[in-house]
Formats: C-alpha cells, sequence, structure tokens
C-alpha cells in the first residue's frame, strides 16, 4: 500500500492513473478503523482498478472541542488493517493540506438539512463535513465515492454537494455492520466502558421493536415508548423520531410509504447515532 502524506504529489499520481483507464475509488474516512470502514473498503477494492482510503480528522466538523480532542486515534493499526485488505493507497494528510492558507470555507445551500436533525442539533457540522469532502475530492478524483448508511443524512448532504459541485462521480452505499449485541459499530465506541457498549446496544433494541410493533396509523406513542425505554437506561435522548426517506417525521403512517427510525442519544457523554429502515 503507498502512503501519501501530500495533496499534490497523491493528485498528480492518481490523474495519471486516471489517464490510463484506470477505475478508482474512494473511501473517506477520521480513522480508528472498525469493520464499518473496512466493509466499505472491501467494496471499493472490488469494484475499482485502484482503492483508496483517506484518513484524517476533520476540525471543521466538530461542533464540540471535547469531541474533538478525544477522537480516537489508532492509526498503525488503521495502516495494518488497510494493508491486509491488500488496499492501493492511503492519504494520510495533515491539516496543513487538507486546509493550506489559501483555503476559504464555502457555505453550501443544503436546505432543510442543514436544520434539520443533525443539522440543527450539531450547528456547523454538515458545513465542514460539506469542506472537507469538497478538498478531498479535489485531490482524489474519483469514479467511486464509498459512504456508510450508518450516517443516514450525511450520505444526503454528500449527495447533495455531489450535485452542487457537478463532481462526475457515483455513490455507493454501504449497510450499517453491527457489533454481536446489535451496536452499530463506531469509532466513537471505543470511548465507552464495558457496561456503557452493553447498554448502548438498547438503541438498537429499540428500532427493531419499533420495526415489529409499526402498523398504519398515528406513531407517537411507539416513538414516546422507545425514547422512555432510552431515558430510564440513563441515555440522554436528543432525538428518535420515525421519518420518511426525505427525512421528514411522519406522524400517521399510510402503510405504505417508505419509512426509517433515526436515533441520536449520548451514553456516558458519548454521542452515538444510528438508524433503520422500518419497511
Ligand atoms: P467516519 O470515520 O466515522 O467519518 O466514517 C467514515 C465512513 O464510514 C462514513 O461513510 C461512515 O458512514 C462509514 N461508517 C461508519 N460506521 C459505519 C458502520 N458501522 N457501518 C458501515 N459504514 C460505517
Amino acid at each position: 500500500m503507498l502512503i501519501f502524506k501530500e495533496a499534490e504529489s497523491l493528485t498528480t499520481y492518481l490523474k495519471k492513473q486516471s489517464e490510463q483507464g484506470k477505475k478508482i475509488g474512494f473511501v473517506p474516512t477520521m480513522g480508528a478503523l472498525h469493520e464499518g470502514h473496512l466493509s466499505l473498503a472491501r467494496k471499493c477494492k472490488i469494484e475499482n482498478d485502484l482503492a483508496v482510503c483517506s484518513i484524517f480528522i476533520n476540525p471543521l466538523q466538530f461542533n464540540n472541542a471535547q469531541d474533538f480532542e478525544k477522537y480516537p486515534v489508532t492509526i498503525e493499526q488503521d495502516i495494518r488493517l488497510l494493508e491486509a485488505l491488500s488496499l492501493d493507497i492511503l492519504f494520510l494528510p495533515d491539516k496543513s493540506q487538507i486546509y493550506p492558507e489559501s483555503f476559504e470555507k464555502i457555505t453550501y445551500p443544503l436546505g432543510h438539512l442543514d436544520e434539520i436533525w443533525e443539522g440543527q442539533h450539531r450547528p456547523g457540522h454538515f458545513q465542514g463535513v460539506c469542506n472537507v469532502v469538497r478538498q478531498l475530492l479535489l485531490f482524489v478524483p474519483c469514479n467511486n465515492l464509498y459512504l456508510g448508511k450508518k450516517d443516514y443524512q450525511q450520505c444526503m448532504v454528500i449527495s447533495k454537494l455531489v450535485d452542487f459541485a457537478k463532481l462526475n462521480l457515483k455513490i455507493s452505499i454501504g449497510e450499517t455492520v453491527r457489533e454481536k449485541s446489535g451496536l452499530a459499530m463506531s469509532s466513537r465506541n471505543l470511548r465507552l466502558s464495558a457496561s456503557g457498549l452493553e447498554k448502548a446496544s438498547l438503541i438498537f433494541r429499540c428500532m427493531c421493536e419499533i420495526q415489529e410493533k409499526i402498523k398504519p396509523g398515528a406513531l407517537g406513542e411507539l416513538i414516546q415508548e422507545a425514547t422512555s425505554q432510552l431515558m430510564n437506561e440513563g441515555f440522554e435522548v436528543e432525538y428518535l423520531s420515525i421519518v420518511n426517506t426525505q427525512l421528514l417525521p411522519v406522524k400517521d403512517w399510510d402503510g405504505k410509504e417508505k419509512m426509517v427510525c433515526i436515533v441520536a442519544a449520548s451514553i456516558e457523554g458519548i454521542r452515538l447515532i444510528d438508524n433503520m429502515s422500518l419497511n
């Protein structure tokens, strides 16, 4: 695996490969890699001639300084894991590569996505995500971009960015990879104690219960029940809702519309998000 720390040399290399007709796939990450990331990397490796992964903890997308400072870093292990997959290229930039002095932050027209759920609870988060992804895609010209459904709203945001910037690439969305307990894998899980990890799987069980019980008609009680279960277990619930695929809340279900349960809740001060298709 080739490791590039410099954006310019990576871009020059990739452009040459692209001119030779090579198909390039890209998996952007913030490291502390787990099976969720690796499932995307594997898909990327299979579907492209060159599989590129990046690891960069993007300060612009953290609305909480402590969350940024405590974000897990396991770089040596990450490199070993990617090498074991025979990934072709790792882009490992520092902040000055992604945000040189000439960099000017852009405000992207994300519409309601910037104002609801993650957008509302993490002000500035999605603008930070768009700015880093835009920079990464300038340096990594790719044909296929791999994202995880675990970050459902982020997939919609990046899709909007790709349209807005008129980027000629295909987005491929990978299913959420879970622990045996059902807990969605996340780098932040590394910060939970053993009992926190056990409790955290309640998010998955609550979503499964909603999936089992949902029927046409009013949904308020179902949402309230799940929220109370989480709160009784010590979670701070930011939101738990049933929404359509555009992320708009559905209060009365007609039994036909495609629905998703979305959750953001903290345990032991660690903020976790998850989602599940309900039908
Ligand atoms: P992150 O390092 O958290 O920024 O995530 C990098 C990419 O991996 C994003 O596209 C995430 O949606 C995806 N990802 C994170 N966790 C999972 C998971 N449990 N299953 C599948 N994809 C994931």
